[in-house]
């Protein structure tokens, strides 16, 4: 039950190996711990450079591929992949969507479906293995279980380069480079074992060129195990206390980690300061609650991804912001309006920029920030974007309206300029003659008024 190596200790142990055998040229390695998505330092100044942005379709093909092996069987089923993926829950399934332990009750196209206002969602590839078409394919390894020997090397080459038998990938090849890049399919690896227990993989984003047969590679998978064994302990007390029949045996891997995951894939790097109020947020908890199991006074922690905040979801050409030039109140609304819409004023560097959104306590965001569930504050963010700075960790931090949280209005604090606290001023402290002001309470549509300043002369 209990991890004998730290995570660190194996990734460390793959990346030497996966340098000397030359199979992953840049493998880097993502690590999610159990309450939630969180990255390794290695990521940074990677991750981005996947996606040449912008203007993504409004449907990219996603590949799930399930691999077992000799010693190591998996234990979902391709209906259980196929649904967390894909399926757009039943109302029934969208009130238990933050049952932490249960395999659906929400999907990533659910979480998709919510945070860009329906404008985009993953679509199965066609597939011969099995259920043919519901995306999810399966391959059987002739070996064992790494387990955790640093000397067995990572699988998932030796499953990636089967993938042509069941799929036939000229027809997503678009370009017909015999690449598939992140436009043309995505990659979701799901191996038998459990985090946290003996067998530990861990849950990896793996970068470097991968073959996938028939001549065909591509650079990014998303890596994960198919289980999160680490919840067995907590749900077996959990349900011997309330007195009630154990509903699960196994636990899938949590809906904010795949979506943190598939971000990465979309172009958005890990982000350090966002506070917990963007999915992509550095670390642990994003939007995590304290819950009290049916029947108990026992708490737990959820894990329940928030929406991607404006900066990844305007870089990753999920929305496309309007730009602020002319004076006058404009109206900014929150996704669960279905006309989620950013803002955005740029200043003499192209790559540093102001982004205006609307956030709710809806949906997904209801337990946006940190630990707190529903009941907190809402309202207008403000992000300040600078995609000169030197790590993409800190490509966007919040302009907090207060010390305690984020948003706009707050009592005695509804504008933002060079003058207010905090301020508009660049990075390298130049202020900005614009100045805004917040004209409505938060709501889900909210007015605020903009005003360009007096322009330099020429
Ligand atoms: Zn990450």
């Amino acid at each position: 039950m209990t991890s004998t190596h730290k995570p660190t200790a194996i990734i460390t142990a793959l990346c030497r190996k996966a340098k000397l055998a030359m199979e992953f040229p840049t493998f880097l390695v993502l690590a999610a711990l159990a309450v939630g998505p969180a990255c390794y330092d290695a990521m940074a100044g990677v991750v981005s450079e996947h996606v040449s942005q912008k203007n993504l379709p409004s449907k990219i093909p996603l590949l799930i591929v399930l691999v077992e092996y000799e010693d190591y069987k998996l234990v979902f089923t391709d209906a259980d992949w196929n649904r967390k993926i894909f399926s757009m829950p039943t109302k029934k399934e969208e009130e238990q969507r933050f049952d932490l332990f249960g395999f659906c009750g929400s999907s990533v196209n659910n979480f998709f479906q919510e945070t860009t206002s329906g404008k985009f969602l993953f679509e199965p590839v066609a597939e011969t293995c099995g259920t043919p078409n519901d995306g999810v394919v399966r391959i059987a390894l002739n070996r064992k279980h790494p387990k955790n020997d640093p000397k067995a090397g990572h699988p998932l080459g030796q499953a990636l380069c089967k993938v042509s038998q069941y799929v036939d990938l000229a027809r997503y090849d678009l370009n017909k480079d015999k690449r598939l890049d992140d436009k043309e399919l995505l990659l979701v690896a799901l191996f038998a074992g459990g985090e946290a227990d003996q067998t530990q993989t861990g849950y990896y984003c793996t970068y470097g060129r991968q073959s996938m047969g028939g001549g065909y590679s591509r650079n990014a998978t998303v890596v994960m195990t198919e289980r999160r064994d680490d919840l067995r302990e907590k749900y077996a007390e959990l349900t011997r206390q309330a007195k009630v029949e154990p509903k699960y045996k196994n636990f899938p891997p949590s809906l904010g980690t795949l979506v943190h995951e598939l971000g990465h894939h979309l172009g958005s790097p890990d982000l350090r300061n966002t506070g917990y109020y963007d999915t992509m947020g550095w670390g642990k908890g994003c939007g995590s609650k304290n819950s009290i199991f049916p029947g108990t006074t026992l708490r737990y922690n959820k894990s329940v991804p928030c929406h991607y905040g404006a900066f990844c979801l305007a870089r990753d050409g999920l929305v496309t912001p309007i730009l602020l030039k002319e004076p006058g109140v404009y109206t900014v609304y929150s996704a669960d309006t279905g006309k989620y819409n950013v803002y955005k004023i740029p200043t003499e560097n192209p790559k540093e920029y102001f982004l205006i959104e609307n956030r709710q306590r809806k949906g997904f965001d209801e337990f946006m920030g940190k630990g707190d569930g529903g009941a907190g504050p809402s309202g207008i963010l403000i992000w300040h974007c600078d995609e000169s700075q030197k790590l993409c960790k800190d490509w966007v931090h919040l302009e907090r309206a207060s010390k305690t949280q984020p948003f706009y209005p707050f009592p005695k604090n509804n504008e933002f300029s060079s003058i207010s606290n905090p301020n508009n001023r660049t990075n390298d402290g130049k202020p900005q003659p614009w100045k805004i002001s917040i004209l409505s309470n938060s709501a889900s549509a909210m007015r605020f008024q903009f005003q360009p300043g007096p322009q330099k002369s020429p």
